[in-house]
C-alpha cells in the first residue's frame, strides 16, 4: 500500500472535481474549511489548494460580529478569487436573461476608472468605485449588438510590441538610415531595393511573432461574446491575425460586397498573406518562404507573381500579346497608399450604423489613424443615441483631442485591459446583485416525459 506523503508546505486540499490554485493571504486555514463545503455544495469549486505565506503582521484578536463580516467577505472573495483564477479566464459570465436588465447606474461622461494596481485578492470596493464596475460588467454582459474597435494593445500580452509606445515596433526598427521604424510601414517602401528588403525582414520577424504568439485572454473574452451572439462586428488594426483565428472570429479575404458580411474585418490587412499588386492573387505565407534560396535582389517574399506568369506562359502559347506581370507583397496596408478593401469597410460600417450597435469598445489604440478615428465617433453617436455604452480600455487615457472629436466616453478603463475578463468575472460573481428568483412552477407531467417514465419502466 502506497504511504500517504505529506506536504511540507502549510495547505489543505479538498479535493472534488477541478483543481484550483491560489493564495488568498486574507483566509486563514480555519476559514477556509467553513466556508469551503458551502462552496463545494453550490458545484461552484473543484479542490482548492489555499497556501499559507508567512504572516508576520501580529493577529488581532475579532469580535465575533467583526468574525462574521470577516468570514462572509472572504468565502465570497474566494470563491470570487478562484473563479477569477480558473484556467479558462477569459469566460465571461453567459447571460441568463433574455431581455436585458434595467441599467440602473450611469457614470458621469469621461469617469475614469482606474485599473493599474487592481488586485483581484483584496475586495474590489476597497480599489474603485464598485458602480463604475457595475456599468462595465452590465456593458460586457448584457449588450447584444457589441461593436469592438481593437488595436496593437490587445496583442502585447500575447508577445507582439505595439508599435507607437517605447520599446514598440517603430522604435526597434528605427535605424540611422531609416530614422523612425515608421517609414517601414509607408508605401515609399517600395522605391529601393534596399529599402524593400528591409521591409521585408521585417515582415518575416512579424510574421515569425505571429506564428509563435498565441491569442490573449481579452482576445477571448471577444470571441465569447461573439459566440454568444451577441458581437456585431470587431474591427481590428492588428494585422497579427491573433484575433481572426479564433472560431467565432473569422473574417474573410479579400472582404466582399456580398452579404453577410464576415464578424471581423481587419482594418490594416494580415501579415500572414501575400497579394499581387496586378491580379490581386492571394496566397498565404509559410515558413518555407523564409528558407527558401533568395531571389538575385536578395529578396525571397517580394517576388514576380507566379499567377502572372503563368497567365504570360498560356497567353504566349495562344499567340497573344504578354501582359505586364504583377509583384507579390504582404497583404498589410502601408501609410500613404490606398486601402484595396476601403470600399468594402465603408459598406459594412454603414451596415452596423444602420444596425443600432448599443454597445461601443475601443481597446488598445490610441485613434492616431484618421478612418478608424471616424469611424470610432461615427459608431459612438448611434451607440449613445441607443443609451448604448461607450467605453475606452487602455494604458492611458484618450487625449483631449479624441475625447472632444468622439464627444464623450461613458467609461474611460486605464491599465491593462487583459485584467478586464477577470474585473468582470469577479463582479459576477461577488458583487452582482441578486436576482430575485421566480416562483416555482408546479412541474407538470406531460404526455411525452409520462410516455418516456412509461417506457423507462
Ligand atoms: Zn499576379
Amino acid at each position: 500500500m502506497a504511504t500517504k506523503k505529506r506536504s511540507s508546505t502549510m495547505a489543505r486540499k479538498i479535493k472534488v472535481k477541478k483543481e484550483v490554485l491560489g493564495v488568498i493571504p486574507s483566509l486563514k486555514m480555519g476559514d477556509s474549511i467553513v466556508t469551503i463545503p458551502r462552496l463545494i455544495k453550490k458545484g461552484r469549486l473543484g479542490s482548492i489548494v489555499v497556501k499559507h505565506e508567512d504572516n508576520k503582521s501580529p493577529v488581532r484578536s475579532r469580535t465575533m460580529e467583526e468574525f462574521e463580516h470577516f468570514q462572509i467577505r472572504s468565502m465570497k472573495l474566494l470563491a470570487g478569487f478562484t473563479k477569477v483564477a480558473e484556467k479558462d479566464h477569459w469566460e465571461i459570465p453567459a447571460p441568463e436573461m433574455k431581455r436585458k436588465p434595467r441599467l440602473k447606474y450611469r457614470p458621469s461622461n469621461g469617469t475614469v476608472l482606474n485599473i493599474r494596481n487592481l488586485d483581484f485578492t483584496i475586495p474590489l470596493e476597497d480599489q474603485m468605485e464598485l458602480e463604475d464596475v457595475y456599468f462595465l460588467h452590465h456593458a460586457i454582459t448584457y449588450s447584444k449588438k457589441m461593436v469592438m474597435v481593437i488595436g496593437a494593445g490587445v496583442s502585447v500580452e500575447s508577445g507582439i510590441p505595439d508599435f507607437r509606445s517605447s520599446g514598440g515596433l517603430f522604435q526597434g526598427f528605427a535605424t540611422k538610415s531609416n530614422g523612425s521604424g515608421k517609414n517601414l510601414f509607408d508605401y515609399n517602401v517600395f522605391r529601393s531595393s534596399d529599402s524593400i528588403l528591409k521591409f521585408e525582414n521585417m515582415i518575416q520577424r512579424l510574421y515569425t511573432m505571429s506564428i509563435k504568439c498565441e491569442p490573449s485572454m481579452f482576445h477571448h473574452m471577444i470571441d465569447q461574446v461573439s459566440a454568444q451572439g451577441r458581437l456585431l462586428r470587431l474591427y481590428t488594426q492588428n494585422i497579427d491575425g491573433l484575433d481572426v483565428q479564433l472560431p467565432h472570429l473569422k473574417t474573410k479575404v479579400p472582404l466582399t460586397f456580398k452579404k453577410p458580411f464576415p464578424i471581423s474585418v481587419q482594418l490594416h490587412g494580415n501579415v500572414k498573406l501575400l497579394s499581387c499588386s496586378m491580379c490581386k492573387y492571394i496566397v498565404p505565407i509559410d515558413e518555407s518562404y523564409f528558407e527558401k534560396p533568395p531571389n538575385v535582389d536578395g529578396r525571397r517574399l517580394i517576388v514576380r507573381c507566379p499567377e502572372c506568369q503563368e497567365m504570360n506562359n498560356i497567353r504566349e502559347i495562344a499567340g497573344k500579346r504578354l501582359q505586364s506581370e504583377g509583384v507579390l507583397r504582404p497583404r498589410i496596408v502601408l501609410y500613404n497608399e490606398f486601402h484595396p478593401d476601403g470600399e468594402v469597410i465603408g459598406n459594412i460600417t454603414e451596415s452596423d450604423l444602420r444596425a443600432r450597435p448599443d454597445c461601443l469598445i475601443v481597446t488598445g489604440t490610441t485613434l492616431k489613424i484618421p478612418g478608424v478615428r471616424r469611424l470610432v465617433k461615427e459608431m459612438a453617436r448611434v451607440v449613445h443615441s441607443n443609451s448604448g455604452y461607450v467605453i475606452w480600455m487602455n494604458l492611458d487615457e484618450p487625449t483631449q483631442g479624441i475625447v472632444d472629436y468622439v464627444e464623450y466616453f461613458d467609461l474611460i478603463i486605464v491599465g491593462n485591459c487583459q485584467l478586464i475578463p477577470g474585473l468582470v468575472k469577479l463582479y459576477d460573481y461577488v458583487y452582482k446583485p441578486e436576482k430575485k428568483k421566480p416562483r416555482k412552477k408546479a412541474t407538470v407531467t406531460t404526455v411525452k416525459s409520462r410516455k418516456r417514465q412509461e417506457h423507462e419502466v
